[in-house]
């Protein structure tokens, strides 16, 4: 078996309202979708994280190393696009690009062998994981203490046992609606922390103190992800556990986050970080350092259903009768073609998302949507 073709597809969709975050707002959704195509026709997809426009060029420039090679060679590959780019690209753009042709090998290989992906694994430990619902994005109008309150309110009435608020706009602004938010979901409903490294770590240990006795399940990217020192410092300097790792790379780059014990909790995307291959590395590596993994997920369903097929054999730390299960983030901003590429929707039952079981991902693409949303770049 052998690889045919390889193609990168950028989709992107203007949003109805822009929306913001710390440091930045959009008001187009986007993704590049990798598929290879074996010599017998069979075809995986992958997503890439990162800025579709400079993914797809970057995927491309790698097909030229991998068109004649086996599919089914996973890891063989990964460490061939690794090595051969290692020099200049040991993070970002160039990691980004093999998690994407990585998902789509595995998407292949499952399809190839009609078996899921996370059996492929050696899988599964679950068939189904607890989502929480990320959103509470800043609008151009109107008071985020009154829009983003009426928000997380209807997540907690769809089901989610938790929900995630964005902050980084100020420690007295933030330390406001956090409280808001604590109050209009109740004591019962999980809720955690997205910086978007908004803060420096005197200003996150800062909120980190004030907002500590209303039950945080994690604050996370506090500050730049560039900065493990400060990591350690607000780890060191408040209460509420620190997560992060969403903008780190590779086994390598996570080894420097566990063997500094910089995170309490890691989130490496998996269309990132280095593909299922290097993810489920860095998962068994979090293992063995006591330290928690939630992988981030901003992708359309492709990414989403890598995730979930991830999801599907991250390890139990501790093992128990009944242990801690790791949670998928379930991004519930507005995305015109997060489920419009997959025939049959990812979607969640009151906060639980069943991992697919069909070959490969276990999702069929909807070629229709593909072409509908391509742009030519
Ligand atoms: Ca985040």
């Amino acid at each position: 078996m052998r690889i045919a073709q390889i193609h990168a597809h950028v989709l992107e969709a203007r949003l109805s309202e822009p929306f913001g975050w710390s440091f930045n707002a959009t008001d187009t959704r986007g993704s590049c979708l990798v598929e290879v195509v074996a010599e017998d026709g069979v075809t995986g997809w992958g997503e890439c994280y990162g800025p579709a426009r400079l993914n797809a060029p970057v995927v491309r420039a790698m097909a030229s190393e991998l068109i004649g090679k086996d599919p089914l060679a996973t890891d063989a590959l990964w460490l061939q696009l690794y090595n051969k780019f290692r020099d200049s690209g040991q993070k970002g753009l160039v990691v980004n690009a093999i998690s994407g042709i990585d998902i789509a090998l595995w998407d292949l290989k499952g399809r190839h062998f009609e078996t899921p992906v996370h059996v492929l694994m050696g899988g599964p430990l679950r068939r189904e994981v607890r989502a929480y619902a990320t959103g509470t994005y800043r609008l151009r109008n109107g008071d985020p203490l009154d829009y983003i309150v009426r928000e997380v309110r209807g997540y907690v009435s769809e089901g989610f046992s938790a929900v995630k608020l964005k902050i980084g706009f100020g420690v007295k602004e933030d330390e406001k609606l956090i409280r808001a938010v604590r109050e209009a979901i109740g004591p019962d409903t999980g809720l955690m922390l997205d910086a978007n490294h908004g803060f420096d770590a005197l200003e996150a240990i800062e909120l980190g103190r004030r907002v500590a006795p209303l039950d945080i399940g994690w604050f996370e990217e506090p500050v730049v992800p560039d900065d493990l020192g400060s990591y350690i410092e607000v780890r060191r300097g408040q209460p509420i556990p620190v997560a992060g790792g969403e903008c780190e790379f590779t086994r390598w780059g996570f080894r420097d986050v566990l063997t500094r014990r910089a995170m309490d909790i890691i989130q490496p995307d998996t269309g990132g970080a280095g593909g299922l291959s290097e993810c489920k590395k860095i998962a068994d590596m979090a293992t063995a350092f006591g330290v928690r993994y939630v992988p981030h997920v901003w992708g359309c369903g492709v990414g989403l259903a890598a995730a979930l097929q991830l999801l599907a054999v991250l390890p139990h730390s501790p093992p128990r009768h009944t242990p801690l299960e790791p949670m998928l983030e379930f991004d519930r901003s507005e995305h015109p073609f997060r489920q419009a590429v997959l025939t049959t929707p990812l979607e969640h039952r009151r906060g639980v998302v069943a991992i697919p079981d069909g070959p490969g991902l276990g999702i069929e693409i909807d070629r229709a949507a593909i072409e509908r949303f391509s742009v030519a770049v």
